[in-house]
């Protein structure tokens, strides 16, 4: 995916980015993960997740020293919010980031984090709270640790239902000291930076869940035109039919709806825009959703074998589970919508 160009799609050509938009990112998410989830999804983190927010919220030092490595392939950034008591409550975070004589020392937990235990890792921005902020509300930043730092800990890598591709760890910050120059963005920034950091990554990883749909509907298809049941090929079947029409249907559908959020994030990604985040939240709802019912679908298409690991359709099922959890629940997607409805 390096040499192919993919990490460096939508960043500028200055740092090493190919000045593609948006919607170039997602199509390529949504072709790997026709293929597989799990290198989708490492494609999506490590670009979304990852680089994004040094590239729009790094300084320019930041920017020169890490992001021609990340952007070319070479090496890969994670996202680090995500805690054992804060995962859908991000702002309950607990892991905290001390100014102690110009280094920032940072202690706690991460979990669920996705490409940090990888030989290419680079590093992971982690939010942390640095203080309080004028109402007494934790103030939260975000703090770049790179990979090797002492006192930072990548733990057993998860044995995963799904996404067997695809690198998760949880983390360990003990006394782990880093510069003060490690600050991403400006003190306090940090939550205003992630659900930044979401937006993108919301519509991004629903184009995974879009690739996922199409290879159930590719193996469905192919798999109904050979299979014979009552001497005909089970695509003559009406019942197999309708389940074929829907997948498709809903497959475009949501493909429509994130090319939609895609080339609106582009052009008002910066804006505080509420039909950015509305379509945001829909196309990942959607599409996530649209998936499983698809790989549901595929396996039954499939019978007996659907069950089997000989065919993919066993895979995607598993896979595709996560697209209702990572990124945003489907329950939190709710919430997002009915807020942004006026609920
Ligand atoms: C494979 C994988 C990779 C991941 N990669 C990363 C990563 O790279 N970086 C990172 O920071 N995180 C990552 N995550 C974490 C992911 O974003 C969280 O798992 C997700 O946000 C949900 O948080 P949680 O697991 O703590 O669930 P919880 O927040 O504990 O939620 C549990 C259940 O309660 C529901 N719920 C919670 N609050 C409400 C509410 N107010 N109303 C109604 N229902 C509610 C949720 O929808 C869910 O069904 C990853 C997760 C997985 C599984």
């Amino acid at each position: 995916m390096g040499e192919l160009g993919l990490f460096g799609l939508p960043f500028s050509e200055e740092f090493g980015g190919a000045g593609a938009d948006f919607l170039s990112l997602c199509l390529a998410i949504e072709e790997v993960s026709r293929a597989d989830a799990g290198v989708g999804i490492t494609l999506e983190a490590a670009v979304c997740l990852g680089a994004a927010p040094i590239h729009d919220f790094g300084t320019r030092e930041q920017k020169e020293k890490w992001l021609p490595d990340l952007l070319a392939g070479r090496g890969m950034w994670s996202f680090g919010l995500t805690e054992p008591e804060a995962g859908s409550d991000a702002g309950a975070t607990k892991t905290r980031a001390e100014l102690v004589d110009g280094s920032w020392v940072v202690n706690g937990a991460k979990q669920f984090i996705t490409n940090c235990g990888t030989k290419i890792s680079a590093g992971v921005t982690v939010t942390a709270v640095s203080g309080k902020g004028a109402k007494g509300q934790p103030e939260i930043s975000a703090i770049m640790v790179p990979t090797g730092t002492a006192g930072y800990h990548v733990l057993e890598s998860y044995r995963k239902l799904g996404w067997h591709s695809s690198d998760t760890h949880p983390l360990s910050f003990e006394d782990c000291r880093v510069p003060e120059g490690n600050l991403l963005g400006e003190r306090g920034g940090g939550y205003r930076q992630f659900l930044h950091t979401l937006l993108g990554g919301r519509i991004a990883i629903a184009a995974l869940a879009v690739g996922l749909a199409q290879a159930c509907l590719d193996a469905s298809l192919s798999y109904a035109k050979e299979r014979r049941t009552f001497g005909v090929p089970i695509s003559k079947h009406q019942a197999i039919q309708f389940k074929l029409a829907d997948m498709a249907m809903e497959t475009e559908l949501a493909r429509t709806m994130v090319y939609r959020a895609a080339t609106e994030y582009e052009h008002n990604g910066e804006s505080t825009s509420e039909e950015v985040r509305m379509h945001a939240a829909m196309c990942k709802l959607f599409a996530s959703e649209t998936s499983k019912r698809a790989a549901d679908q595929a396996v039954q298409i499939h019978g007996g074998y659907g069950f089997m690991e000989d065919y993919p359709v066993a895979r995607y099922w598993r896979d595709v589970k996560v697209n209702e959890i990572g990124e945003g629940t489907s329950e939190v997607q709710r919430m997002l919508i009915a807020r942004l409805l006026g609920c």
